[in-house]
């Protein structure tokens, strides 16, 4: 019997596909993770009025986030960060090293702000894939659970298959879920079959796609992973839990 704590339990508060009618939906990405007692935010969405009416649209009080992960530098992903920390709330705020100066310092005068670093720890169970290099650099947020790793990315700049080859390195865990951006809006339908075909290789049992993966990507996850595919939007609620 598993105690309730180790329930992990993901919701989308910030995405630009539509699900929960109550909730603005607009370009970006933000999604609050609870685990064993502990309440994260990935990314904040790219304005910070949506992001704060979205959160009390949920219930979701946003004193009660302990740390922010800021997946890239893209103003989807980091518009909302600055409302949430007016509000007078500072959780700290886990960025990659290559985010500019100017930025880390003006964060730095409202709160505390670390730079992460591969397979770092960020709460219990909870860990980054640190700065994934590139064109545009971003770090994936992992959480190790019961049924195997759970990978939540932003944007996937990097590339979707890097990120949960990244996280299989780190973790050596079997993947679970993957959900976020998987960046795959300009891609053919031949690449779009090769990432698939990539993801099955990589043993991904379920998949949450959602902000920028592109409409032809989901449409085309959808019909290859069946019940294991979850429709994700703004207000989803991902609730992974360990099966009988
Ligand atoms: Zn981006
Ligand atoms: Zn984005």
């Amino acid at each position: 019997m598993k105690t309730q704590v180790d329930v992990l339990k993901i919701t989308i508060v910030y995405d630009n596909n539509a699900f929960d009618p109550r909730l603005k939906t607009a370009w970006g990405f933000s999604a609050l993770v609870e685990y064993r007692g502990q309440i994260l935010l990935f990314d904040t969405g790219g304005d910070g009025r949506i992001l704060l009416e979205n959160m009390r649209a949920l219930k979701i009080d946003p004193a009660r986030i302990q740390a922010v992960v800021l997946s890239h530098a893209h103003g989807d992903h980091t518009g909302g960060l600055i409302a949430l920390l007016n509000g007078g709330d500072n959780p700290p705020v886990y960025l990659l090293p290559s985010f500019a100066n100017t930025y880390k310092r003006q964060l730095g005068m409202m709160t505390q702000v670390s730079e992460v670093a591969p397979g770092q720890v960020i709460a219990d169970g909870i860990l980054t894939t640190g700065e994934i290099g590139g064109n545009i650099p971003e770090q994936a947020l992992l959480v190790r659970t019961e049924n195997g790793l759970v990978v939540i990315t932003g944007c996937a700049h990097p590339g979707i298959v890097r990120i949960v080859e990244r996280a299989k390195e780190l973790t050596n865990d079997p993947v679970y879920l993957v959900l976020g951006g998987f960046h795959l809006g300009d891609k053919n339908k031949t690449e779009i079959s090769a990432i698939i075909a990539d993801f099955r290789r990589l043993g991904v049992q379920k998949v949450a796609p959602c902000h920028c993966t592109g409409e032809r990507a989901i449409a085309m996850f959808a019909d290859e992973y069946g019940q294991s595919f979850i429709r994700t939007g703004v207000g989803t609620l991902i609730t992974v839990m360990q099966e009988d």
